[in-house]
């Protein structure tokens, strides 16, 4: 049976003290059962989320990470300094980071195997822009990008993935995919890892939807049979509404 999962992406928000306050209202927060929490946090707050919440069902995400062990690469942060602050994720390839930082689908197929290496679990995100969508090429678009960084896993390694499907044109926008939409994608994309990875990783599989959710679309979007929850920006920097996601993913 493949979990539910609402996951945060706070991006570059939040001071240490916003932070803390964020985490601590979400400790109260009625889980679905089912259902994982993760909270996608900044770097530099991961240490002391991480002791804030590990009494409870909550994880911790990162939201990128260097694809080496270690090194000389000024400013970046690797999967054994995450591990060793005991996070339990890291989100990979969001669109920010393909378009600010030029994050490609090799790059991305190292990260991937960096995090699995370190016993954490990779949210890999993809997405097309407006313009793909509007030529109607989004699923080759996507195809592209899942193959390109997945395909060269292992079954078991596949096994432990969370897929994020995040369409450039809702990010941020308040313009949210239709329920229809988001299906149709989550289905091709299942139906892309089954013809790779057979049934059982494919029904295992969680494929979140990501792009302008918020409590008033969540419970639509979150009932698609291939919609396994979402991952969540602006919205889950509040904590009321992040919770009212958590409670329409029951
Ligand atoms: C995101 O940052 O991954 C995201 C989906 O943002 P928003 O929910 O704000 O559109």
């Amino acid at each position: 049976m493949r979990r539910k999962v609402v996951a945060g992406n706070w991006k570059m928000n939040k001071r240490l003290d916003e932070a803390v306050a964020l985490a601590e209202a979400l400790l109260t927060v009625e889980v679905p059962a089912g259902t994982d929490v993760i909270l996608g946090v900044p770097h530099v707050f991961l240490d002391r989320v991480v002791k804030l919440t590990e009494a409870s069902s909550i994880m911790v995400a990162a939201q990128n990470c260097h694809a080496a062990d270690g090194g000389a690469y000024t400013g970046e942060v690797s999967v054994p300094m995450l591990t060793s602050v005991g996070i339990d994720a890291v989100i990979l390839g969001h669109s920010e980071r393909r378009a600010q930082f030029g994050e490609d689908e090799s790059l991305l197929a190292d990260k991937v195997n960096a995090v699995l290496a370190g016993g954490l679990t990779p949210i890999f995100c993809c997405g097309e822009p407006l313009s793909v969508r509007e030529a109607e090429g989004q699923n080759a678009f996507v195809e592209a990008q899942i193959s390109g960084s997945l395909f060269g896993l292992t079954d078991e390694q596949m096994a432990k993935i969370i897929v994020a499907y995040e369409p450039i044109w809702a990010i941020g926008t308040g313009v949210t995919a239709s329920p229809e939409q988001a299906q149709d994608m989550h289905h091709a994309i299942r139906t892309m890892i089954r013809a790779r990875f057979g049934d059982q990783i494919a029904d295992n599989l969680s494929i979140l939807y990501g792009g302008s959710v918020k409590p008033a679309n969540a419970g639509e979007l979150f009932s698609q049979p291939d919609v396994d929850g979402g991952l969540v920006g602006g919205a889950s920097l509040k904590a009321q509404d992040f919770s009212d996601i958590i409670a329409a993913s029951a």
